[in-house]
């Protein structure tokens, strides 16, 4: 039987994501949520009450990130390193180097000119480089995740900042203020603390241009800004680049074969 559609769902450590697509490959629902801590609730409710009208019969589920195993009825699971792939490669067709950085890990991720996969890095053993780093940061100065970066963005200088974990950092932080360093400046500093890290990434691999930038981290002004500055190059980024991957799964579940 011909299928209908495909549903792509890329659970993450800090969101949680769904693409449906109908056969022609347009988008027909999307949704966004933070990422509940008991996942099968979330992923039986989803399916329960939001995507009753996508049958199971006539949608294929491909499921991935973090928490993709706990989709039992997924018909496939694939790595967020195919599913970014296969959804950015959509967007932009050519050769690239992808920078995803998500809640709790960064990649960055070389493809070829025909989407294959070339080399790959991953972070996903300290939150230094994440943006869960970010998040903490922007808790400490009581400041919303969404205007962080522009904060730090305006700042005229980046404070140096010496320590390379989180924890650490924070304890930094304390110090700066106390000694009467501004705020945007100290910012700064901590948005450039994990560009570097990033950086660092990126050359260990090599980096074939364009730079495209996708997970929720790149909607920040400033890590757009520094990586761009720290590698020279002008990134460019995803469409949606929360959705990336939910919408490279929902793109694999439209392959025959899948
Ligand atoms: P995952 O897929 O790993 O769950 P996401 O790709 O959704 O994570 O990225 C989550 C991160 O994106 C958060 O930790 C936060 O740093 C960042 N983020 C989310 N929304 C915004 C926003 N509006 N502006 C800037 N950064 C954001």
């Amino acid at each position: 039987m011909e299928i209908k559609g495909s549903i792509g769902i890329d659970i993450g450590s800090t969101t949680f994501k769904v693409i449906v697509l109908d056969s022609t490959k347009r988008i027909v629902y999307s949704k966004i949520m933070p990422t509940e801590t008991v996942i099968v609730k979330q992923v039986n409710d989803l399916f329960s009450k939001e995507l009753l009208e996508f049958k199971r019969e006539e949608y294929r589920i491909i499921a991935t990130g973090y928490g993709k195993e706990i989709i039992k009825i997924a018909d496939r699971r694939f790595t967020e390193i195919t599913c970014h792939l296969r959804g950015i490669f959509e967007e932009f067709r050519r050769s690239c180097t992808i920078v995803d950085i998500g809640g709790q890990d960064s990649k960055v991720i070389k493809c070829n000119q025909n989407g294959e996969l070339v080399d790959f890095i991953m972070n996903d053993k300290c939150s230094a480089g994440t943006g869960r780093f970010l998040e903490n940061i922007a808790l400490r100065f009581n400041i919303n995740i969404s205007e962080l970066g522009e904060i730090a963005r305006n700042a005229n200088i980046a404070q140096p900042i010496s320590s390379t974990c989180t924890v650490f950092a924070e304890s930094e932080i304390i110090s700066l203020l106390s000694q009467g360093i501004r705020a945007d400046e100290i910012l700064k500093g901590l948005h450039l603390s994990l560009v570097k890290r990033i950086k660092s990434m990126v050359k260990s691999i090599g980096l074939e241009p364009p730079l495209i930038l996708s997970g929720g981290v790149s909607l920040n002004p400033a890590i757009r800004e520094l990586l761009g500055r720290e590698l020279g190059v002008e990134p460019l980024v995803s469409v949606h680049p929360q959705f990336t991957a939910a919408y490279g799964a929902a793109l694999l579940g439209l392959k025959k074969g899948n």
